[in-house]
């Protein structure tokens, strides 16, 4: 007989919480997939088992859970079979996939293009998906195999996902170890309009460990500023993932914050208020309130003072955009944190402090 506590486990297993650290057991399964609904549509996040990233950028931990070795396209498959046969009574109803790999699915050193093809073609069987969405590092999207895509699967639009983090050149070098130089990333933006493809970015809220939260809220709004611009000029069709800087287990990065008396997280009430901001002009931005199984005890937004359960619910509403503005006063929350009514940090402050930090 069913009971309330066996929903409530199948819930957690199954559902929004589900535990997603972990590396695939088999060649021939994803490292996790998960039915949701994302910006008010019903995605089906698929994360695939390949080869890992070649990158090891310092606050990331995703390629340690990958396979040094290469995984064969049939293999690959066989995961995409696998989630959706787990997934196949919701198969009617999904309006966008959305495909990872922990890395770049557009780099063949680690998913092979005929595979990647294959998967298209698989996709335009799912009748009613009108997004395609690819997350992978702009120095491997090329115009022409997105075209190839797109004639695979003629329904969608393809969505590329890319980790921008943040705008800041010696952040990103000597602080995030991106290796993606400006003017590399800006090459990459010519080429995502020469595709015709919208763009999803990855902004991470408080990349320096020593930020303090009025500095990351200028910092990562400026990036996003950044990331306006350069799209509009290139008519490139912009959404935001703004994702709180979180301490993954192991990581470079997660020495230095380890190393300061007095680190503290990024707070959510602040980066719901940078999201509301920039919501209002018309950006999409979707807050990223998961750590990926992968962060520290206290590394993460919920051990700021701010954080209750009662943020959860309207930042979903956010996401899934049923509401631009968020209601402070219902939240026992002023309309501004203090320390948003004086100046905020001077521009000049990042580069300085990665130069010393480091
Ligand atoms: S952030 Fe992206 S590019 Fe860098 S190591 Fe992680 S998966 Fe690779």
């Amino acid at each position: 007989m069913i009971t309330p506590e066996a929903v409530r486990e199948l819930y957690q297993a199954f559902g929004q919480q589900k535990p997603m650290g972990s590396s695939a057991p088999s060649t021939t399964q994803p490292h996790y997939f998960l039915l949701r609904t994302f910006h008010g549509e019903n995605d089906l996040l698929v994360i695939l088992n390949t080869k890992r990233c070649r990158y090891r950028c310092f606050f990331c931990q995703l390629p340690a859970k990958s396979s040094p070795y290469f995984i064969p396209g049939e293999d690959i498959l066989a995961q995409f079979g696998y989630v959706l046969n787990e997934a196949k009574h919701a198969l009617s109803i999904l309006d966008r996939v959305t495909l990872s790999n922990e890395g770049s699915v557009l780099d063949d050193v680690t998913l092979p293009r005929e595979t990647l093809l294959q998967i298209a073609r698989c996709i335009h069987e799912l009748r009613r998906v009108r997004r395609l969405v690819l997350e992978t590092r702009l120095e491997f999207v090329d115009p022409s195999f997105i075209q190839q895509i797109k004639d695979a699967a003629p329904r969608v639009t393809v969505n590329l996902l890319t980790g921008f983090e943040t705008y800041t050149p010696a952040i990103r070098d000597e602080i995030l170890g991106k290796r993606e130089p400006l003017p590399q990333f800006e090459q990459g933006l010519d080429r995502v309009a020469a595709s015709g493809a919208d763009l999803s970015a990855y902004v991470l809220y408080k990349p320096v460990p020593e930020m303090t939260d009025a500095e990351a809220f200028a910092e990562a709004d400026r990036t996003i500023g950044y990331l306006r611009e350069q799209c509009a000029r290139r008519g490139i069709r912009l959404s935001i993932r703004l994702n709180p800087m979180y301490v993954a287990k192991g990581s470079r990065w997660a020495k230095r914050a380890s190393a300061l008396p007095n680190y503290h997280p990024p707070r959510l009430t602040d980066i719901m208020r940078l999201a509301e901001k920039h919501a209002v002009e018309g950006l999409r931005v979707y807050i990223g309130m998961s750590t990926e199984g992968l962060d520290e005890p206290n590394g993460s937004y919920a051990a700021r003072e701010d954080y209750t359960s009662a943020l959860i619910k309207p930042v979903k509403l956010f996401n899934d955009c049923k509401i631009v503005r968020f209601d402070w006063s219902a939240l026992g929350l002023p309309d501004q944190p203090d320390w948003q009514r004086p100046a905020i940090a001077p521009v000049a402050a990042w580069p300085e402090l990665a130069l010393t930090a480091s």
